[in-house]
């Protein structure tokens, strides 16, 4: 596909990116599992970038209590399947990136085969048992993740490259916090979500472009505080999804 670069001209300015970059972000294949709180910023800023393939994983419908975050959609989509009003608003917003929206809720039985076809994948779920599967697939399948969580003022994200051997998020939360925690459940701040999936956007571009990223690290936000601590994460003895990685 033939594209105007003067669209990117302000990011193929910067020397990390040039053009030789903005090709790799062409041609990249990016999966956001989430489309709501996390998942709006990621993919607006991916599709902004000209991450050439986009795929966007959400079962949900749109409904009120999203709204003071998830940006993607307004009163007018209420009712509606998110990922296809999101894939919708961003082919318009960008007529350079292609957007597959995935509406299943992602299982054990299909994960694989959805995953097998992306370069890197975002974690923007909002609950324990899906952030496990992501991570073992990912894992599995030896394909870069991003994980970030959001609650109330606080934010945390980590980068995993299995490649690498790096940590993994069960080495982070070998057990799950809680079994009934739910987005529902607690609170979520817009802006919050808004920094932490712009983070993570920035950890989806420079692992295509082979930039330094949170390997290895736990990227941790206090917006109350205005504190970013980063911790270094170890890998656990006995993480099953990680240890025994070749
Ligand atoms: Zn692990």
């Amino acid at each position: 596909m033939k594209r105007n670069l003067e669209r990117y001209q302000r990011q193929i300015l910067i020397k990390e990116i040039k053009e030789i970059g903005q090709q790799k972000l062409f041609n990249a294949k990016v999966l956001v599992c989430g489309a709501g709180g996390l998942g709006s910023p990621v993919l607006t800023y991916l599709v902004a970038a000209g991450i050439g393939n986009i795929g966007l994983c959400d079962f949900d419908i749109v409904s009120p209590s999203n709204l003071n975050r998830q940006f993607l959609y307004t009163p007018l989509d209420l009712g509606k399947q998110k990922a296809y009003i999101a894939k919708a608003k961003l082919e318009e917003f960008n007529y350079d990136v292609k957007v597959t929206a995935h509406s299943d809720r992602l299982t054990e039985d299909n994960v694989t085969e959805i995953f097998k076809e992306y370069d890197v994948i975002i974690d923007a779920v909002d609950n324990f048992e899906s952030r496990y599967l992501i991570n073992m697939v990912a894992y599995k399948n030896s394909i870069p993740l991003v994980c970030g969580a959001v609650c109330e003022f606080e934010g945390i994200l980590t980068t995993i490259v299995p490649k690498e051997n790096t940590s993994c998020f069960r080495c982070v939360y070998p057990l799950n916090p809680s079994v009934q925690l739910t987005s529902k459940m607690f609170g979520i701040l817009g802006a919050i979500a808004g920094v932490i999936g712009s983070i993570q956007a920035l950890e989806a571009i420079k692992l295509i472009l082979n930039l330094h990223c949170l390997k290895n690290k736990i990227l941790i936000f206090n917006g109350l505080e205005n504190t970013y601590r980063v911790k270094h994460i170890t890998k656990r003895e006995d993480c099953t999804i990680c240890m025994h990685h070749c």
